[in-house]
């Protein structure tokens, strides 16, 4: 497994795998071959498909350090789904370099002509049954996993979670409309208000939306968010992370460790199946945002590793097969509703987890579902995984 560094990444909005991607491929470019007289891309894919509504084009002329034309093709002939040929010319228009990069989830990209060193393997377990006998053998608890291999990750850890309640924070101050042709209102601010006139049970609840809400709406604004693991999917680990630190005042040396419990889980998902919507549909995104803020909040109601585990195994299970059909490409409608509920769906897993699990071990592994949801991704159609030509994204349109 890769560094959990590589989970969670700070970036603009409003896809990780359509701008942030996009935005490092163009910035080792640069780096690796110097500024070029001109540039041009090719989008395939969903990022052709979706490109325009995730402001892909905008972000990479941005970045480029010259002029670049900007194509939405059809028929990519690569193995992988989703990815761009990026090209730079001499005055004279001849060729002077091409890669092939592919942007494979949460803003993480390969590139064909050449190794990206944060691809770099840090973690030699590949599953949580082999975690499970590294922490068996070493009488550990899941952070303390992770520091045995990543031994300088805390300060790293708090710029994300700084960045994760710097989001919020900006989100509930808000106003507005979010910017495309949706004409989408933001809502937090508002729906914070509601949560403080609410009745006890319904105001937590409302809060934690809220919370979800600022952050979604912020990256679909186009603003700095945390991929967690995807930037489509930052509202549920920010929103927990903020009623945490704000509402339940939990240090943060705890916080981190809750994110590094999340981490782990999604971190297992990267590499076992997919976090890429455009491959395994939102299941992939916020299936495995609910799976990664089940097992932080375990963790932080003093959990155990095989409690935290099924409450990671819980929120993944009940969101295997979640489609992706983004209204007109825009990272909005379903998305930022989709975050607000998964924030409670995650609460749900790990109090579930915790109360079943004094009654019976649970059957089904989080390796399991994890299998379950590669192969269930396979089989969810090419329409519904962020092409926006399935869904609710059809049927809006035909209104
Ligand atoms: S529906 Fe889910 S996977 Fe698709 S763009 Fe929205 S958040 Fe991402």
């Amino acid at each position: 497994m890769q560094s959990i560094k590589e989970l969670y990444k700070i970036g603009r909005g409003p896809s990780s795998s359509h701008t942030l991607a996009p935005e490092r491929a163009c910035i080792l470019f640069s780096k690796e071959f110097g500024k070029q007289f001109s540039y041009e891309v090719e989008l395939y894919g969903s990022l052709s498909l979706t490109g325009k509504g995730h402001c892909t084009d905008q972000i990479i002329k941005e970045t480029l350090p010259g002029p670049c034309a900007v194509s939405f093709k059809r028929d990519w002939d690569e193995s992988f789904p989703n990815g761009f040929y990026l090209k730079s010319f001499d005055e004279n228009h001849n060729l002077t370099h091409s890669w092939t990069v592919f942007s494979i989830g949460g803003g993480s990209i390969s590139i064909k002509e050449k190794p990206v060193t944060y691809n770099d393997e840090v973690y030699p377990e590949t599953s949580y049954n082999d975690v499970v006998i590294y922490m068996t053998e070493n009488h550990c608890t899941i952070p303390e996993y992770i520091y045995h291999y990543e031994p300088n990750i805390d300060a790293y850890m708090k710029t994300v979670l700084t960045a994760m309640l710097d989001c919020v924070e900006r989100g509930l101050h808000a106003e507005g409309i979010l910017p495309g042709r949706l004409q989408l209102q933001r809502s937090a601010k508002k729906l914070m208000q509601q949560a403080e006139e609410a009745d006890s049970e319904n105001s937590q609840k409302l809060r934690l939306m809220a919370y979800a809400y600022a952050a979604s709406e912020e990256n679909a604004a186009g603003h700095s968010a945390v991929t967690a693991p995807t930037l489509g999917a930052c509202g549920v680990m920010a929103s927990l992370m903020y009623y945490a630190s704000k509402d339940l005042h939990i240090e943060e040396e705890c916080l981190i460790h809750a994110l590094l419990c999340g981490g782990l889980f999604g971190n297992l998902i990267k590499t076992n199946a997919t976090i890429s919507g455009a491959v395994g549909g939102c299941q992939a995104e916020v299936g495995t945002a609910v799976s990664m803020a089940s097992a932080a909040f375990a963790y932080l109601n003093q959990a155990s590793s095989d409690q935290i585990e099924y409450a990671a195994e819980i929120g993944m299970e009940h969101l295997l097969g979640l489609t992706c059909d983004p209204i007109g490409g825009y990272v909005m409608i379903p998305c930022i509703e989709r975050n607000a509920m998964g924030i409670l769906r995650a609460i749900d897993a790990a109090v579930l987890s915790m109360h079943m699990s004094r009654i019976k071990h649970h059957m089904i592994s989080f390796d399991t579902v994890v299998k379950t949801m590669q192969k269930t991704g396979q089989m969810i159609p090419i329409q519904l995984k962020e092409t926006s030509e399935g869904g609710l994204a059809k049927e809006y349109e035909h209104e």
